[in-house]
């Protein structure tokens, strides 16, 4: 007996179906067992049809988690009802997600409950806020981290960007770009990352240690001579303050070329996460100072874009959907229009009838007609 399977991320997710109870957990039990043994990946299950379950059941899944959690693997369940979600919750072991798209969220981003935790330990009183943060690297431990409050700050579309802005409700005149300080760089070994999780940061009440892999370190320590070579083409790179509050338009293009670097050597060519290149590169266009850098990464950008098109099972259902509206952008701009709206059509397709995408569609939309 076999439960309907795919991978996303790094899960395998199975479809529970309607209904999960003893006697599913009995007729899918050794096909389970069998599938720890033969896969290396996390798993996870999906509850979007689910209504109902039982204390079989959560047992079942408790012994999942124990046989996995050996091999220092995940368990996670998204989707649900409320009232299937709370049985599983009362046993206080399983990662558990509301909808699939906060599942997937974790795939590539920061936790959206651990990023409020940072910005509430955060220094200082306003929206945007510093951190105090150590090299996952070098450990150099005078590293600046920046922070918004996601309550005031929120993406929104511009005409003349291609990727949203972080911007408050009303005009603010203290308000910052933060696309500026998006990404956080170690001024002693160019460490650079979007990511606050992968670094190690020191709060009042005690350290938050880095999320970043031993693995994702190795290559990281190795490409050093290299990353140091790449900032040191630019000048001012060798102050210590050169990345801090207030970093100049080049400091800014810095950051996101050392964010690009360090995304593409924490892995190989096909699992490098082609999405943050994306973004990095059109953060390199508007934070360019020369005319022909602006092509380049435009370039680079739009072939990065293809490549998620050909691999889109590596990716997250809202950054899938994200990746659609830049290319279309991209076209529109080379005119390109009739490639623009298959991609549209094939965009629509996909994804109308996924509530978080709905403004990614009516964003098309929007480029298209004007
Ligand atoms: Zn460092």
């Amino acid at each position: 007996m076999f439960l309907p399977r795919k991978v996303r991320g790094h899960y395998l997710c199975y479809d529970l179906g309607t209904e999960f109870t003893s006697a599913q957990a009995l007729k899918y039990k050794s096909f389970l067992m069998d599938e720890i043994k033969d896969s290396r990946l996390d798993m996870a299950f999906d509850l979007s049809s689910t209504e109902r379950i039982d204390g079989t059941a959560v047992m079942f899944f408790k012994n999942i988690h124990e046989q996995l959690s050996k091999e220092n693997r995940k368990v996670a369940f998204f989707g649900g009802t409320q009232d299937v979600l709370d049985q599983l919750k009362s046993v206080n072991t399983f990662q558990i997600y509301p909808t699939v798209t906060d599942f997937e969220r974790d795939f590539h981003e920061i936790n959206i409950e651990l990023n409020k935790t940072f910005f509430r330990l955060s220094e200082g009183k306003g929206h945007f806020r510093t951190l105090k943060m150590i090299c996952p690297l070098c450990s150099f431990d005078n590293v600046s981290g920046f922070i918004v409050d996601e309550n005031y700050y929120k993406p929104r579309w511009r005409d003349d960007e291609i990727v949203p802005v972080f911007e408050p409700d009303e005009p603010d005149a203290n308000a910052v770009d933060f696309s500026c300080y998006q990404v956080s760089v170690c001024p002693k070994c160019f460490y650079a990352s979007t990511r606050l999780d992968w670094f190690t940061i020191v709060f009042p009440e005690g350290r938050f240690e880095s999320h970043l892999t031993q693995e994702n370190r190795a290559k990281l320590s190795n490409a050093v001579a290299l990353r140091r070579s790449l900032a040191m083409n630019y000048s001012g790179t060798n102050e210590e303050a050169f990345f801090r509050i207030p970093r100049e338009k080049g400091a800014s293009y810095v950051s996101w070329l050392l964010n690009e670097f360090n995304l593409k050597h924490m892995s190989d060519q096909r699992t490098t996460d082609g999405f943050d290149v994306v973004v990095s590169n059109f953060m390199m266009c508007k934070f360019a100072l020369k005319e022909i850098s602006i092509d380049e990464h435009m370039y680079t950008a739009l072939a990065w874009l293809y490549g998620i098109m050909d691999n889109k099972e590596n990716y997250s259902t809202l950054r899938l959907a994200k990746a659609y509206v830049y290319l279309i952008s991209v076209l529109l701009s080379q005119d390109k229009t009739g490639d623009a709206r298959k991609f549209y059509r094939e965009m629509e397709k996909s994804f109308k009838d996924i509530e978080d995408c709905k403004y990614l569609i009516n964003r098309a939309q929007h480029l298209l007609v004007s």
